[in-house]
């Protein structure tokens, strides 16, 4: 996806930012653009993704999910196969390689789960740069395992102790960082959000996901499939498999948000897929952001914490205007379902927010004919998630393991 220039696709993007972010912002816009017509760059980064992170992922026909639901042929995008467990490090691997070119020795990033923070903690002791994370401190005390692992890997955690607690603030505090660190420090942005260049260097970056995907199913099958799926958070993963099929009219592209406990209560992370999603400039660009009438942002509630977020990819806000994205959601008691579905039929576990995707393809499927197919991008794995998937399950094994395991101490 190219942007008019200036940063925008129709009238989502751009960059709104204070003064001296703008020096920041520029200095990477130059850096990126010599990198864009740089061949061994790229060389360099797919011998990175081979190599490192087990690239090409697989493209994995589902034939039980496929006979189980009656309809087009299914199969898989393995992201999950990535090293670190999801298709982050992709992004974060094209940043590392871009902070060495700009001779930076320090990177910075933000995280609200923990993935993206623990990706780019995993691409710096590689690249031997220093590396603080910024985490809202709400966020610091849910995700131990994953803070634990950031900083066993080299990394500083700060937690935020400012506003909600939560991504958007440990954003606020990364982007005050890098005002004053940028001459030897990188911001790795961890989706395709806020201000350009940031989203389209970042779907770039994903873009591997869609070129792979295009020529395995084109392997597979001898043509292009009717859909393809995949969840929406930031938007990076949906950007990353939608580009290699923009072009091709006939391919439907279906972008899965976080409905949480229904698109009627407040409890969701739909800003496409609902009406409280409203165009609004937060936190550098603009897009579409859950807002009441008052332009106020909404809190939003998903199970899956890579979803949970109050803003969208601008990229995504303009694809959903001319249409060539539909979006729809998945409530979180749809997504347990689909989660339990492919883990019994396939032996695969998906990441609760690929559990989206899943969710609204098993929805679909069965009213499709089986001369058609589909693509469902798994964006990650789901072992990360034990703790909340085993207490949405409710069970009753786990509730005493971890009752056992704090007496312990
Ligand atoms: C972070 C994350 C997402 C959401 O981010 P996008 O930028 O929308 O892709 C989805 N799936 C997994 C496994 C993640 O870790």
């Amino acid at each position: 996806m190219k942007n008019d220039g200036k940063g925008y696709f129709g009238k989502f993007g751009g960059s709104y930012t204070p003064e001296v972010l703008r020096v920041c912002l520029k200095g990477l816009r130059n850096s990126y653009r010599d990198i864009s017509q740089d061949a061994t760059f790229w060389q360099e980064f797919e011998t990175l993704l081979t190599n490192y992170s087990s690239r090409p992922t697989p493209l994995t026909f589902a034939d039980n999910l496929t006979r189980h639901l009656g309809g087009a042929q299914v199969y898989i995008k393995r992201e999950d196969l990535n090293h670190t467990g999801s298709h982050k490090v992709n992004n974060v691997l094209g940043q590392g390689l871009l902070c060495k070119r700009m001779g930076k020795k320090r990177v910075i990033a933000e995280t609200g789960a923990g993935q993206h923070g623990l990706a780019t903690a995993t691409m710096a002791a590689k690249f031997g740069f220093e590396c603080t994370i910024y985490m809202g401190a709400k966020d610091v005390r849910r995700q131990r395992p994953n803070v634990f692992w950031m900083e066993k890997l080299g990394a500083e955690v700060i937690a935020v102790e400012e506003g909600s607690r939560t991504l958007k603030d440990a954003v606020n505090d990364a982007f005050r960082d890098w005002v004053n660190s940028f001459d030897d420090t990188h911001y790795v942005f961890g989706t395709a959000c806020g201000p350009s260049p940031f989203p389209e260097m970042v779907a770039e970056f994903q873009s591997v996901i869609g070129k792979e995907a295009r020529q395995q199913i084109m392997t597979a099958t001898g043509q292009l499939p009717d859909k393809v799926y995949a969840c929406v958070g930031g938007g990076s993963n949906a950007l990353g498999i939608f580009s290699a099929f923009m072009d091709d009219q006939e391919v439907e592209l279906v972008g899965v948000e976080a409905g949480g406990k229904g698109l009627d209560s407040d409890l969701h992370a739909a800003r496409l897929s609902s009406v409280q999603g409203k165009p609004g400039v937060v936190q550098g660009y603009k897009s579409c952001f859950l807002q009441n009438d008052d332009g106020q942002m909404l809190d939003t509630h998903s199970i899956a914490a890579g979803l949970d977020y109050v803003g969208v990819s601008p990229i995504l806000a303009h694809l959903s205007e001319t249409r060539r994205v539909r979006f729809t959601a998945a409530t979180d008691e749809q997504v347990l379902a689909a989660m339990e579905t492919v883990i019994r039929h396939e032996g695969i576990v998906p990441a609760l927010e690929s559990a989206h995707a899943f969710a609204a393809a098993l929805a679909e499927i069965p009213d499709m004919s089986p001369q058609q197919s589909v693509i469902i991008n798994q964006s990650g794995r789901g072992d990360k998630d034990i703790f909340t998937i085993a207490e949405a399950f409710g069970d009753s094994k786990w509730q005493q393991f971890i009752k056992e395991r704090a007496d312990e101490y």
